[in-house]
């Protein structure tokens, strides 16, 4: 042990923030691979649909905005791990492109149906001269939320969960190199026993409470001391 090295704070509480630390990371990928799953998810699911003589037609959002979901997901999913400030950006983006075109998907729908009414509007005239029941294939035009799916609203829950897990695993990555006594940071290649700036125990590994020196996981005894870890 350093001779100029502090222990004011116990071993223990350095190793528990270190567990703490660990809990929040793999917490993190949890939430965040759950909500990349859910994102994913919803970007192939309808984000809208139509119902044409009464069989609904659903449109997957994969062939409209929901690939710019499924895409900022992936890179999401992808970097989630070591690069979890991306994760949350990826998220939020995802999530923020499937509220903001939902409406746009639905709107585009009704155009459609409104264009294929519009052309067969002279063949049902000509069908009412004739005393013959109109061709109706969609029961009515609007309003815009009727053509609206749960795809993309999916996809925003999914997007907003894989942001909060990029969040979570950043926390638990910062607390994993950083002094809990005097909160300087350090670099992710370093991994010290003792903090560079103020010198308390810092546990990058579980360390003995009795010699500090450190366990490996799954040690019922310490094997430089002999005491039980
Ligand atoms: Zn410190
Ligand atoms: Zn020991």
């Amino acid at each position: 042990m350093p001779r100029n090295a502090k222990t004011s704070t116990s071993p223990l509480s350095a190793v528990k923030r270190h567990r703490r630390a660990h809990w929040l990371r793999w917490c993190g990928y949890a939430f965040g691979f759950l909500g990349g799953g859910t994102a994913l998810l919803g970007a192939i699911l309808p984000w809208a649909q139509v119902a044409v003589f009464g069989l609904p037609l659903p449109l997957t959002g994969i062939l409209t905005y929901g690939a710019i979901c499924a895409a900022t997901t992936v890179i999401g999913l992808l970097t989630l791990r070591n690069f979890p400030l991306i994760a949350v950006l990826a998220g939020v983006l995802g999530a923020f492109c499937a509220l903001t075109t939902r409406n746009l998907v639905a709107r585009d729908l009704m155009g459609r149906v409104i264009s294929i009414e519009r052309a067969i509007a002279p063949v049902n005239s000509r069908l009412a001269q004739v005393a013959l029941e109109p061709i109706e294939p969609f029961e009515g035009i609007g309003p815009v939320s009727r053509y609206l799916g749960p795809g993309a609203l999916i996809a925003a829950v999914g997007g907003f969960g894989l942001a909060a897990g990029g969040g979570l695993a950043f926390a638990g990555m910062r607390m994993q190199r950083s002094c809990g006594v005097c909160g300087s940071v350090w670099s992710d290649s370093r991994r010290p026993n003792f903090c560079p700036n103020c010198g308390n125990e810092v546990a990058s590994t579980p360390l003995c409470r009795h010699c500090h020196a450190p366990l490996v996981k799954g040690d019922k005894f310490c094997v430089e001391c002999g005491n039980q870890s």
